[in-house]
């Protein structure tokens, strides 16, 4: 897979998704970006070493490789319009090709 130049990849993709906030409850999920700071859904973050990252901020500090070498669970919640839908195939692909050797 390839999505070209990393910095170029993500700098194409769009805004990041907002946290979602629909519930009073939701609050309790807001984590801070340990890359951007900007505040995120900790359910829809990666996490690492205890601090979250938003998925575009973990390939960017990290690499893709970093996030497909992470465990399936860690990234069960990242979004399309997080990562993009390169780097989304990309996950997919890793994912399936550790279950099914
Ligand atoms: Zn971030």
């Amino acid at each position: 897979m390839s999505t070209g130049c990393a910095k170029h990849y993500l700098r194409s993709l769009g805004p990041l998704p907002p946290p979602s906030l629909r519930r009073a409850h939701d609050v309790r999920y807001l984590v801070l970006c340990a890359q951007c700071g900007s505040p995120t859904d900790s359910r829809h973050a990666v996490p690492l070493d205890g601090q979250h990252y938003h998925g575009r901020c973990f390939i960017a500090r990290f690499g893709l490789r970093a996030l497909q070498a992470l465990p399936r669970a860690a990234c069960a919640g990242l979004q399309l319009a997080d990562i993009g839908l390169p780097a989304a195939r990309a996950l997919l692909r890793s994912h399936a090709a550790r279950r099914n050797p």
